[in-house]
């Protein structure tokens, strides 16, 4: 038997591992991943390891022995260059030939890059890797100017520590508010107060036309009105395209995503994918998902590892994720898109504590908590429960969560 292989190894990938052994399967792993360190969460690289508050021992999922005591073959700083699925064998870049059983895609995703003028100038990063840390914390140092390209959650989550080390630090945000494409304007508005009050300077409705340098290092950020923002260097934080090409060059269907259904089967028998880089059926908003979170990767390593040892554990729940930014931890369930009604628990004019919750037709589709986990928990439950509430007791914090769910 030539056993399992899986492409990618992060998140999805180090999931399925821990499930394909605990779901009894015995034959061969092997984890193929072309970064140089084992499987490793990403929340920490915009949040605490990049602080310097935690080390690598932190991140990392597992204790690289583990891989090898589960009897998985660990390939690291190795890309999977195809899949020939006619023979079920991935090739390496590096002119290997591996044979599978069964094959998990785990590829997750990358930066979307900015394509402006000067966008090859030294000083200009992306986060999304270990490597990627190293390189900016090389920037942190006294008399720094950072200019962050895009308001969203990484965006905002470096500004954040790069302020906790003193460094000057301007917000570039092409939309309106910030985090538009993920939470209410209450929110997006309350987290601009926030950013401003720590010294943070938020720039909306600011696009960015082009980087300027001298000797081939950043010394500008031009935006498409003209205006210079100085800097030592920025971060571009625009969003991520999921890693499809592997499944799609191999004749996998692949739509915004590489289309798996809730068992994480893709349209290949042979074939499985998990994480950042399917698109999948969500019973409970009826409808695709493409998610960039770490609990649908871990759901779909999970699901993945059910199926292929012969359980059906259907993938079905809802969606949540989070952001650390000062000593705000925002907490997200469900999605909000189409709600009728926002309801606001808590004052977010003033404070550091409050949730929205978000309601289609009386029925509650999400919530946005900060500093509000039993909210959070609370809400979870009840958008998977599809719970029609009353928007006066939600808002009412003389009733209690649970009265209010009752
Ligand atoms: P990944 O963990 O990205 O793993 C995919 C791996 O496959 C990568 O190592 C990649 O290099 C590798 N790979 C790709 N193609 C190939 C190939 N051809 N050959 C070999 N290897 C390949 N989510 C949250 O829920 N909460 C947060 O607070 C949060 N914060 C984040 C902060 C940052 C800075 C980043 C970057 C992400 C954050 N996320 C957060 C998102 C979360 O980390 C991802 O959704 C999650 O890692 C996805 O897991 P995955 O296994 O699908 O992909």
């Amino acid at each position: 038997t030539n056993g399992i292989v899986i492409i990618g190894a992060g998140q999805a990938a180090s999931q399925a591992v821990m499930s394909l052994r605990s779901e009894g399967y015995e034959g061969p792993i092997r984890m193929i991943g072309d970064e140089a360190e084992p499987p490793y969460q990403r929340p920490p690289l915009s949040k605490k390891f990049l602080a310097g508050e935690i080390g690598f021992d932190r991140v990392e999922l597992k204790p690289v022995e583990f891989y090898a005591n589960a009897g998985c073959e660990l390939l690291l700083s190795t890309r999977v260059a195809a899949i020939e699925r006619a023979k079920k064998v991935v090739l390496t870049s590096d002119g290997r030939e591996i044979a599978y059983d069964k094959l998990i895609i785990a590829t997750g995703s990358r930066v979307r890059e900015i394509n402006v003028p000067g966008f090859d100038l030294e000083g200009v990063y992306y986060l999304r890797s270990v490597a990627d840390v190293h390189e900016i914390q090389k920037n942190f140092k006294p008399g720094a100017k950072m200019v962050v390209v895009g308001g969203g959650y990484i965006g905002l989550e470096v500004a954040a520590v790069a302020k906790k080390h003193d460094i000057s630090v301007t917000v570039l945000e092409t939309a309106e508010r910030v985090m538009a494409r993920v939470v209410d304007p209450i929110v997006s508005h309350f987290y601009e107060r926030i950013h401003r009050e720590e010294g943070v300077i938020i720039r909306t409705g600011v696009t960015v036309a082009g980087f300027e340098g001298e000797g081939g290092r950043i010394t500008h950020v031009v935006s498409g009105e003209g205006e210079s923002f100085p800097c030592t260097f920025v971060v571009v934080g625009i969003g991520i395209i999921p890693n499809t090409e592997l499944a799609q060059d191999a004749g996998v269907t692949v739509e915004n995503g590489i289309v798996v259904d809730e068992m994480t089967r893709t349209s290949d028998p042979d074939i499985y994918a998990a994480g950042d880089c399917t698109n999948h059926p969500n019973g409970v908003y009826g409808r695709r998902l493409r998610l960039e979170s770490v609990h649908n990767a871990i759901e779909q390593g999970k699901t993945a590892a059910a199926a292929i040892t012969g359980k059906d554990k259907p993938y079905n729940q809802v969606p949540w994720f989070w952001s650390d930014q000062y000593d705000l931890k925002l907490q997200i369930a469900g999605l909000s898109t189409g709600y009728t009604e926002a309801v606001t628990r808590g004052n977010p004019a003033e404070g550091r504590s409050f949730a929205v919750f978000y309601l289609k037709d009386g029925v509650l589709i999400a919530v946005d908590a900060v500093n509000r986990a039993p909210e959070f928990m609370m809400a979870r439950q009840l958008i998977a429960k599809q719970a029609k509430l009353d928007p006066k007791r939600l808002a009412d914090e003389s009733i209690s969560m649970k009265e209010v769910a009752n």
